[in-house]
C-alpha cells in the first residue's frame, strides 16, 4: 500500500530532487509559494503533528483557530486594515472574495484592473486578469466579473511611450478618463499587484500608487491590493504594499501563507469592508486545520528577529549582482524588482522582446546548469523570474548568479 503513497520526487530547501535523480537549486520557490523552501522542518513538524491529531474539522469549528491566524496577520498590516476573512484554499478565490466585498458594499459591479496582470483562473478572476490570450479563451469569463482592463505602469515598455519621470504617471491618472467614459459610475474596485507578478516583475514607482489611492478616495473605489504573490517577505517586507506605500483597502494572499505549499488563502480588509456572511464565502478546502497551522508555524519563522532584514539585505546584493549580470549579457534590457523578488527582461539588439531566448535560458538552465527559474509565458513573454526561497544565503544567491550567467551565456 504504502508504495502507492509515496513519491520518488523530494525537496530539501533550496534543492528539489527529481523522479529520475535529478538534484535542481530552485529559483523559484516552486510555484513562488514556498518561503521557506521545501520541507522546512519547523513547518513539516508542526502539519505532521496537526495531522496526527486533527486533519479536517467543519469552519465552525476552526473559527478560532482562523481569526487567530487573521490577527497575526493583521498585526503586520498596513495601517487601517483591521479584519481577517479566512475561507479560501487558492489565491483566486480570495481575489473574488475582495470582489464580492466591494461590490456588497458599494453595491456597484464593475472592477479594473491593469494590463499584464494575473489575478487567477476561475472565470471572475480570468475576466479580471489583464491578459488578452487567456480571457480570448474563455469568452463567458466577461460574463462572470465585468471588467475594464486599463493600462498600468510598465516602465521598461511603458504603454504611452514615456519616460518616468517626466511621465507624471500618465498611466494612473489616464484611469480617470477611462472612469468616465467607460464605466457608467459602477466601479466597485480596482484590484493591482504591488508588483506585477506573472506580467513580467514591473515595479510601479510610488507615485502610481499614490495616484490610484486619491481615485479610489475621490470615486468611492475599494483599493484591493494583490498580494499573492508579493506578500510574507517575498520583498523583505511582509506586505509590499507598506514597502511600495500602497494603501489599500483590502489585501490578498495566498501562495506563500501554506509555507511549505500548502492551500490556503486569506483577505484583511478595513473594518467597513467586514460585510460578508459566512454563508456567502467559504469552501470545503478553505482555511483547512492543516493549511492553518502550516501558515502560522511559517510566520513563526518569518517573524524570528532579522530575518526580515536579513532578506532585504541578501535582495539588495542580490539585485547588484544581476544587474551586474545584465552589464555582462546585452540581452538583459532591464532588471527589475526588490527583496527576493527579481525579473530580468530579455530582448533584441534591436530593442524588441526576445521571447524564443527567454524560453532557451530558462530550459538551458535546468538542464545543463541545474537550476530551476520561471518565464511570464502569459505575461510579457520575455522576462526570466528569479524568487528563491527566503532562506537562502549570500552564497546560495551567488551561486544562483553564477548558474544564470552561464546559463545566458549558453543561451546566447
Ligand atoms: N494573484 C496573483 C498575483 C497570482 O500570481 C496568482 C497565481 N499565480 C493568483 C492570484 C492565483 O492564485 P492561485 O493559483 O492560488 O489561485
Amino acid at each position: 500500500m504504502l508504495q502507492h503513497a509515496t513519491h520518488t520526487i523530494s525537496g530539501d530547501g533550496l534543492w528539489l530532487t527529481t523522479e529520475d535523480g535529478r538534484r535542481l537549486l530552485d529559483a523559484a520557490s516552486g510555484t513562488f509559494n514556498l518561503p521557506l523552501g521545501y520541507a522546512h522542518p519547523h513547518v513539516v513538524q508542526a502539519v505532521q503533528e496537526q495531522a496526527g491529531r486533527l486533519s479536517h474539522a467543519p469552519s465552525g469549528f476552526t473559527r478560532n483557530a482562523s481569526e487567530r491566524l487573521g490577527g497575526r496577520l493583521l498585526a503586520h498590516a498596513p495601517a487601517g486594515i483591521s479584519r481577517s476573512w479566512i475561507r479560501d484554499a487558492t489565491g483566486s478565490t480570495a481575489n473574488e472574495c475582495a470582489v464580492k466585498i466591494a461590490q456588497k458594499a458599494t453595491g456597484r459591479r464593475q472592477v479594473i484592473s491593469f494590463f499584464l496582470s494575473h489575478h487567477g483562473q476561475t472565470l471572475a478572476t480570468t475576466a479580471m486578469s489583464g491578459n488578452a490570450f487567456r480571457r480570448g479563451s474563455f469568452p463567458a469569463a466577461a460574463t462572470a466579473a465585468e471588467a475594464l482592463v486599463v493600462p498600468g505602469a510598465y516602465c521598461h515598455r511603458c504603454f504611452y511611450a514615456k519616460s518616468h519621470p517626466n511621465c507624471a504617471v500618465l498611466c494612473a491618472t489616464r484611469i480617470e478618463e477611462f472612469l468616465e467614459y467607460a464605466s457608467s459610475g459602477s466601479v466597485a474596485a480596482l484590484i493591482v499587484e504591488p508588483i506585477q507578478g506573472n506580467g513580467g516583475n514591473a515595479v510601479p514607482p510610488p507615485e502610481f500608487f499614490h495616484e490610484i489611492r486619491r481615485i479610489c478616495d475621490r470615486h468611492g473605489i475599494v483599493l484591493i491590493a494583490d498580494e499573492v504573490q508579493t506578500a510574507l517577505g517575498r520583498t523583505g517586507h511582509m506586505f509590499a504594499s507598506e514597502a511600495l506605500g500602497l494603501r489599500p483597502d483590502v489585501i490578498t494572499l495566498a501562495k506563500g501563507l501554506g509555507g511549505i505549499g500548502l492551500p490556503i488563502g486569506a483577505v484583511l480588509m478595513r473594518e467597513e469592508l467586514d460585510v460578508l456572511e459566512p454563508h456567502e464565502h467559504s469552501f470545503t478546502g478553505g482555511a483547512s486545520i492543516l493549511g492553518l497551522t502550516a501558515a502560522n508555524a511559517a510566520l513563526d519563522v518569518l517573524e524570528e528577529p532579522g530575518f526580515l532584514e536579513q532578506v532585504r539585505i541578501n535582495g539588495a546584493l542580490l539585485g547588484e549582482a544581476l544587474k551586474k549580470l545584465a552589464a555582462e549579457h546585452p540581452c538583459v534590457s532591464d532588471v527589475r524588482g526588490m527583496g527576493y523578488m527579481w525579473g530580468l527582461e530579455l530582448s533584441h539588439p534591436d530593442g524588441s522582446r526576445d521571447i524564443p531566448l527567454t524560453h532557451r535560458v530558462i530550459e538551458v538552465a535546468e538542464r545543463e546548469f541545474g537550476l530551476v527559474l520561471r518565464g511570464s509565458r502569459y505575461g510579457r513573454g520575455n522576462v526570466v523570474k528569479v524568487r528563491p526561497a527566503l532562506i537562502a544565503t549570500q552564497d546560495d544567491l551567488a551561486e544562483i548568479v553564477t548558474r544564470l550567467g552561464a546559463a545566458l551565456a549558453a543561451a546566447t
